[in-house]
């Protein structure tokens, strides 16, 4: 790669999959990442993985008043940053019934309230320099939708909707804004990551408990390969025109196709009352 093609990366959540992957990638195509973790132990081990171009972070992205410093901290130190990746997040599970509103506004600050304020950091920069793309990580469950996971898929609709707004508003600065919807992929986000609401209304159990043990059962065994979405990554963020939505693994693919179909047909069969509420 010519030094010209080297672009600097901030990545949020690189102790593990994903983040790890797009990070592991990413430096070895000899670009730089700067790469958020949230212990001095996670710190070590990811900066070991390249001495001089991997760096890390110690941030939480739900550390609100941290981030605005640490990413100015970040320009000064390392240099304008080309790409953000907002990828750190987690899954909740739980019925909607069984779920507290404090663990589902744990989630939206995590998933959704975080990766705000990450983009709130590095826009006046990409702004004035009329370059940037910014990558969210969402999920195809910011399409498709699956009982017990009420706060995740919220979460993750939100920052799809969040992220084709964004990309309206700043594609004139010449900044890229995707929303980048994976599906089932092998990391920690059904096993050590996941926070599993109690649970306390047997109602729930004929429908939800299946769903949960096939999780369990399929944690570890997902089809998607982490390593092969950090090559579409590195695709997306060299593409002229990249798109505001990519899906990544054909579970993905599969599911929201038949979602965007089933929800056209709801719209036809109940077109008539749509149409019948505007004023003669
Ligand atoms: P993972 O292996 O559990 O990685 C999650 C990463 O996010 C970890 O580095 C974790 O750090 C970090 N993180 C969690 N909460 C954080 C916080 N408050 N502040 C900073 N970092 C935080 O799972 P993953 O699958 O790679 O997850 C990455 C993203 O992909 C998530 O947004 C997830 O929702 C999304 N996703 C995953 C899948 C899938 O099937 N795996 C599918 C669709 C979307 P710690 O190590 O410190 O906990």
């Amino acid at each position: 790669m010519s030094p010209s093609d080297s672009k600097t990366f901030l990545i949020t959540g690189v102790s593990s999959g994903f983040g790890r992957a797009f990070a592991r990638a990413a430096l070895e195509a000899g670009h730089t990442v700067v790469g958020t973790v949230r212990g001095e132990e996670t710190r070590a081990a990811f900066e070991a993985l390249e001495p001089r171009r991997a760096r890390a972070l110690v941030l939480d992205v739900t550390d609100f008043d941290a981030i605005g410093p640490a990413v100015a901290r970040v320009e000064r130190e390392v240099g304008a940053l080309d790409v953000l990746v907002n990828n750190a997040g987690y899954g909740h599970e739980g019925p909607l019934e069984e779920t507290s509103l404090e663990d589902m506004r744990r989630q939206f600050d995590v998933n959704v309230f975080g990766a705000v304020a990450m983009i709130k950091a590095v826009l006046p920069a990409m702004r004035q320099r009329r370059a940037g793309h910014i990558v969210n990580v969402t999920s195809m469950g910011g399409f498709i939708t699956m009982p017990g996971i009420s706060s995740y898929c919220g979460s993750k609709f939100a920052l799809e909707g969040i992220s084709e707004v964004l990309a309206k508003e700043v594609k004139g600065f010449g900044i890229r804004v995707t929303a980048l919807a994976p599906g089932s992929f092998r990391t920690d986000w059904a096993g050590r990551s996941m926070i599993r609401a109690p649970r306390r209304i047997p109602d729930y159990d004929a429908l939800f408990e299946p769903i949960r043990k096939a999780r369990e059962e399929k944690s570890g065994q997902q089809a998607g390969d982490p390593a092969k979405a950090a090559r579409a990554l590195l695709k997306l963020v060299a593409a002229e025109n990249p798109p505001v939505h990519l899906l990544l693994g054909r579970d993905a693919l599969k599911l929201v196709r038949e979602k965007l179909q089933a929800l056209s047909e709801e719209i036809s069969a109940w077109e008539d009352v749509t149409r019948s509420t505007d004023f003669d």
